[in-house]
């Protein structure tokens, strides 16, 4: 019989990368899915268009505990992975409320559901670098304490915590991902490496001609989604749970992001980048940079796509979906 699994944030980057990736090894894939995109399938189930014949969503939300029950209750999954998350930290300076919400409770919710139901069920959640926030030594790894510098950072610390206390309390298999910056054709528009994409492509089309940004001079380790939802299942698979950094060791600057994707398409991207403090953030994160050394030893895990590969595969497919070449 296939292995179940279930997926929280199933129409996300992560969550249509993941769901495509288990279908491959032959699961059944199971997906929660607010209510309201069941009702506009066009737009928000987009990204997992291409295989909703394979997948079977349920109606429901992490907030509401009584439809996780109801959901859990019928699926009875070997694997969950919690995706679901408010994640664009501008937004959760401006409405912290519904991010700590959809975050904590969210997760605490999904956590005491699966202890109630299914505590057999092998539990992935999904943490972040946003967790180190300022960080006090780099490259960060599993032992470099926290510092969040958001309402999104915080949660997710939170959520952190939570997953380990359900796993020291009641024996569970839980693990967390601390997954750095990861990127796609598939990232959110309001995220600035498919800003910068997007952005390059329509200068290119002749459909802008500037793009403005804030804080140029931010670095990330940025990889590739597709690389990393491999390692949340290699996690589920391991003897023991335990928790992992994933990143790609690398760091680059939004500029130097900007830097190569203009020139992916020949252009100087210090004619067209322009300034607008609006994007700055009332806080933020000078530098991250991930040690995966861990990960590499103890589940055999290592980053494939490097960084100029990924800025090309963005801004090709930005000018592609923009009705170019
Ligand atoms: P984050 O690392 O999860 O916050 O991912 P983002 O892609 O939203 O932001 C990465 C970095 O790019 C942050 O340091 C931002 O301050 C910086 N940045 C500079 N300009 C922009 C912009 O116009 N939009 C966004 N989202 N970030 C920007």
């Amino acid at each position: 019989m296939s292995k179940r699994a279930l997926i929280t944030g199933i129409t996300g980057q992560d969550g249509s990368y993941l769901a495509e990736y288990l279908l491959g090894m032959g699961y059944e894939v199971h997906g929660v899915v607010r209510r309201m995109a069941m009702q506009n399938q066009l737009m928000r189930l987009e990204r997992i268009s291409h295989i909703l014949d394979k997948l079977i969503l349920h109606a429901g939300s992490v907030e509401n505990y009584g439809s996780m029950f109801r959901i859990v209750e019928s699926v009875k999954p070997d694997e969950c992975y919690h995706l679901a998350a408010q994640s664009f930290i501008t937004e959760s300076f401006e409405d912290g409320h519904s991010t700590l919400n959809t975050n904590i409770i969210g997760t605490f919710n999904v956590l005491s559901v699966v202890k109630e139901l299914t505590p057999e069920c092998r539990f992935y959640f999904a943490a972040s670098s946003e967790m180190f926030g300022r960080v006090t030594e780099s490259p960060q790894n599993e032992l470099t304490p926290f510092h969040p510098c958001s309402p999104y950072g915080v949660s997710k610390v939170a959520g952190y915590d939570l997953t380990r206390h359900f796993r020291e309390a009641y024996g569970m298999f839980l693990v967390s991902g601390i997954l750095f910056n990861h990127e796609s054709p598939r990232r959110g528009m309001e995220f600035v490496t498919r800003k910068i994409s997007r952005g390059v492509a329509m200068i290119k089309l002749g459909m802008a001609d500037s793009l403005c940004l804030g804080n140029l001079e931010a670095k990330r380790d940025w990889g590739h989604s597709r690389d990393y939802v491999q390692v949340m299942h290699t996690m589920l698979q391991a003897d023991k749970p335990d928790d992992y950094v994933i990143a790609t060791g690398e760091t680059h600057s939004v500029g130097e992001f900007c830097e190569y994707a203009f020139g992916e398409l020949g252009l100087d991207w210090k004619n067209y980048v322009a300034i607008d403090d609006q994007f700055k953030r009332p806080h933020d994160i000078p530098l991250l940079l991930g040690d995966y050394s861990k990960a590499k030893t103890e589940l055999g895990w290592a980053p494939t796509t490097k960084f100029a590969e990924l800025v090309r595969e963005m801004v090709q497919e930005d000018v592609r979906l923009l009705g170019g070449e």
